[in-house]
């Protein structure tokens, strides 16, 4: 199998102040040493909220902690009050973006269509998307997590071919598990990471989906990502509440080492 990249995220969400994020930049540049992760393989991201992207590109300059945006306009530029393009993500130093979150699916009523719009539209502008796919706790329940996380992918797979899910980090997030404080378990996680990957290899290849980072999401917490990040399919983490605390994340880093 070849050899991928773990990588760590930090959705801070619609969370923090100047000060408060000023700390927080200032514990992990404290606590994260990037350059030793690199040697391991591992990177760190995170995703502060728009009002303080710019602030944050300073405040963690130098460090080696990627900068990520929670959303994309489908659109370059113009008349569109209150959306941010790819072109400006890019202009002030973002290199991801989050792409079909289960906040912004549920809560925005963004469909399969428009979430691969989306990610289009990272790509578009140079920016590597975090593609969040998931079911509800009645889809697991009902028996049709599969069928839903499939719909998800081959909406992204028709929009953007095999080569824009090539170069997308996944990320595995059971929507009953975001924000509540219950994890899917690492058997759960797993076998789901596993049919994602195999479900990327029908539609593609073996090889790329052997190459493609697949992050699960959901109540990860010092305490138990070295379960989960144990699982052979499972390559880091999509971190909520947990990273908005820098010991607690810096943790849940270490864990993916
Ligand atoms: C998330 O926001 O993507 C997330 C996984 O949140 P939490 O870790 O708080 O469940």
């Amino acid at each position: 199998m070849a050899s991928r990249s773990r990588i760590v995220l930090g959705n801070w969400k619609m969370n923090g102040s100047r000060s408060s994020i000023r700390a927080l930049c200032a514990g992990l540049r404290e606590r994260i040493d990037t350059s030793k992760l690199a040697g391991q393989n591992i990177e760190v991201g995170v995703f502060p909220p728009f009002a303080y992207l710019d602030f944050v590109v300073r405040e963690l300059d130098g460090c080696g902690i990627h900068l990520g945006a929670q959303d994309i306009s489908t659109h370059d530029a113009g008349a569109f009050t209150g959306e941010v393009s790819g072109a400006m993500l890019a202009d002030i130093g973002c290199t991801s973006v989050l792409v079909g979150h289960s906040e912004r699916r549920t809560l925005h009523r963004e469909s399969n269509e428009e979430v691969a719009l989306k990610l289009a539209a990272v790509l578009k502008h140079g920016l590597r998307p975090v593609l969040c796919v998931g079911e509800t706790l009645s889809e697991r329940d009902g028996g049709n997590a599969q069928k839903v996380i499939a719909a998800q992918l081959a909406a992204v797979v028709a929009q953007n071919g095999a080569e824009g899910i090539g170069r997308t980090v996944l990320a595995y997030e059971p929507v009953w598990a975001v924000g509540t404080g219950r994890n899917a378990t690492p058997e759960q996680a797993q076998e789901m990471q596993a049919f994602i990957r195999d479900w990327i290899a029908a539609a593609t290849s073996r090889a790329l989906a052997d190459t493609l980072t697949i992050q699960y999401g959901g109540s990860v917490k010092a305490s138990n990502a070295v379960q989960i990040f144990s699982m052979p399919d499972v390559d880091g983490g999509l971190i909520g509440g947990a990273s908005l605390d820098a010991a607690e994340f810096a943790a849940i880093v270490a864990a993916a080492a």
